[in-house]
């Protein structure tokens, strides 16, 4: 997708500040957070939304769950943390490239 920002910087054309890669995920830190820390865990595989995930992502989409507790502890965020994942314009979806954004630090908030 070559008008996908996270696609982008997947490839390294877009800089980011990186917080975990393997050969099918990427996590980076939100460039606007909104919590001491806000990342997002992606896929590089460009998929537009959960609503786009079939059986086949069914191993992908594990893993970025299992990813979340383990990097969210690297981050310092040992009391917990919030995932959240936008999902299509309804969801308040503004970037189209799947993305579990994983914030904490700040306190307690309301959903
Ligand atoms: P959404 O509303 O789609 O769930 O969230 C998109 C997120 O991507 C927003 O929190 C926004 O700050 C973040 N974002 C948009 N463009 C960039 C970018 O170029 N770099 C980074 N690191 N984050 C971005
Ligand atoms: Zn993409």
């Amino acid at each position: 997708m070559s008008d996908c920002i996270f696609c982008k910087i997947v490839a390294g054309e877009i800089p980011c500040r990186k917080v975990y890669e393997d050969s099918d995920l990427l996590a980076f830190h939100d460039i606007n957070p909104v919590a001491p820390v806000h990342f997002m865990i992606i896929p590089k595989e460009h998929i537009e939304s959960l609503q786009d995930t079939h059986a086949r992502h069914e191993m992908l989409l594990g893993r970025m769950l299992l990813l979340a507790p383990y990097l969210a502890k690297e981050q310092g965020l040992n009391d917990g943390f919030r995932t959240v994942i936008n999902t299509g314009r309804g969801g308040g979806q503004e970037v189209f490239h799947l993305h579990m954004h994983i914030i904490g630090g700040g306190g307690p908030r309301p959903l």
